[in-house]
């Protein structure tokens, strides 16, 4: 029988701490929200980093949970698949799937998250804004935060750390219980920019899509806005040869290396040379914890759990996943410290997978998606699907479309990896596949996939 209260703190009003307040205060929990900035309902959204995100099954799913998916999508922007602009060659669409129930959204990152500190009010989660957690006293309950000049003391019962990649409650976690943290920092680094409306207030390129700009060592992306821009992403490595961020240093510059490697996407930013000077760069890093929980005291989830490089987009997606996850163990287990445990053991092998799979999406989307080679497996895989449609889903749709752990999503990966390679061996197209060695190579190491 459980004792406890069900009353629950959560630090960090961004996307998985609004979500999770949903999912609670539907069920009758006692929620209360601190967000260090000011309420974007009121003063808008001080986002700072980017402005649109991949929305997947996952991140569907779990706004479904929260009865938040109707409101969210009705300003998303679908996106069939990758449009790749290579140096030279004809650009063109890449398919995520086999048709259009195959799919991932863009949506505004200020728009969902006020959507869901909407819903989460609506169901009487109590929303600070503009409380910044100081300092957490895990022995007598009580959390200290920032309002203006005063220090609010809030006792607590539990505190979920939902406060992103810098959780300030992640640190004071750490001083009570050593966490085990480990900050991997990629040596690549984001910049901004904007592509606007055309004269007539259109999309300037194809709007359905994830535009990418593949260049081997960088590349630049772009994701529509219902607004009728995109939100252009150009990712390149901090330091070294040209182009680099320190080689790469201002307004000049920039425009040199869109005259030289995207020349089709400079004249679609006219605004680059403002915005390359005035943006700022963005690091991106995988954090590695050996622990996400103290006993039922605390327990951290999303990026503050375990933050990720974008390749894959799925940091939200993931966090999206723990929200619906955590709030299930805290509906089942007998304690706080037992649904935090049962969490942790259920998440945290996953978490782990979509790191490994997001930092290897970047070399893929920089490198080999105008590759033959690599178009040549990708047809494969539609046609093993095809051939196989309970066996092998091509690893893409695993991770986008599905939602089999992270875990199980990266094993069977692997192991069409080698189908694959195997298979298009020397060859550069399927005509000469060996389909009855492929296909056994399926039947025997890919069991039937249960969803
Ligand atoms: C360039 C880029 C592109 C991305 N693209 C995608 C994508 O396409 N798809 C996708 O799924 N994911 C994407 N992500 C990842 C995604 O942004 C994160 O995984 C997601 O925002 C994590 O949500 P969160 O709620 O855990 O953290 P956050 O969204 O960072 O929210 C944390 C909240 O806590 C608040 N906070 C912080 N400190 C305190 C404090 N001390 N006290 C109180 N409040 C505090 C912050 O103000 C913020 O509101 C991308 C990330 C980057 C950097």
């Amino acid at each position: 029988m459980r004792t406890e209260s069900r009353a629950i703190t959560i630090v960090g009003g961004g996307l998985a701490g609004a979500l999770l307040a949903i999912l609670l205060a539907r069920r009758g929990w006692s929620v209360d929200v601190f967000e260090r900035r000011g309420d974007p309902r009121v003063e808008g959204y001080a986002g700072g980093r980017s402005i649109n995100l991949a929305l997947a099954e996952r991140g569907l799913h779990a706004l479904r949970q929260a009865g938040a998916d109707e409101a969210v999508m009705r300003q998303a922007v679908m996106m069939r698949g990758r449009f790749v602009h290579p140096l030279q060659g004809t650009p063109g669409l890449q398919r995520y799937g086999r048709d259009d129930s195959e799919v991932i959204w863009s949506i505004n990152r200020g728009e969902l998250n006020i959507v869901l500190l909407q819903i989460a009010e609506s169901h009487g989660a109590r929303l600070h804004f503009d409380h910044r957690l100081e300092r957490v006293d895990f022995v007598d309950h009580v959390a200290h935060f920032r309002r203006h000049d005063d220090d609010v003391a809030h006792p607590f019962e539990s505190l979920v750390g939902a406060d992103g990649a810098g959780s300030t409650l992640r640190a004071e976690m750490a001083r009570v219980l050593p966490l085990g943290e480990r900050t991997e920092w990629l040596d690549h680094g984001y910049k901004e920019l904007e592509i606007p409306p055309d004269a007539h207030g259109g999309f300037r390129i194809e709007p359905n899509a994830l535009h990418i700009w593949p260049r081997g060592h960088y590349m630049c992306i772009a994701l529509p806005n219902d607004e009728r821009t995109f939100t252009v992403t150009l990712f390149l490595p901090h330091t070294g040869p040209w182009p680099s961020f320190e080689t790469v240093p201002d307004a000049d510059a920039a425009q040199a290396l869109f005259e030289r490697d995207f020349p089709d996407a400079l004249p679609l930013i006219p605004d680059l040379r403002k915005d390359y000077q005035a943006n700022p760069v963005g690091n991106l890093a995988t954090l590695y914890l050996d622990r996400w929980h103290i006993a039922g005291k605390a327990v951290l989830l999303g990026d503050a759990a375990h933050a990720m490089v974008p390749f894959h987009g799925q940091g939200m997606n993931c966090a999206f996943e723990d929200c619906v996850a955590l709030a299930g163990h805290l509906e089942r287990a007998p304690s706080r410290s037992a649904a935090f445990a049962g969490f942790e053991a259920q998440r945290k092998p996953d978490a782990e997978a979509i790191q490994r799979m997001a930092l290897e999406n970047y070399i893929e989307m920089r490198d080999k998606v105008d590759d033959a080679g690599y178009l040549l497996q990708r047809e494969l895989e539609l046609a093993l699907q095809a051939r196989h449609p309970d066996r092998f889903v091509p690893h893409y749709a695993m991770v986008s479309f599905m939602r089999i752990p992270y875990s199980q999503a990266l094993h069977r990966s692997e192991v069409q990896r080698v189908i694959l390679e195997d298979a298009t061996r020397g060859l550069d197209s399927l005509d000469g596949v060996d389909w009855a060695a492929a296909d056994a190579a399926v039947l025997a190491k890919l069991e039937p996939l249960h969803t």
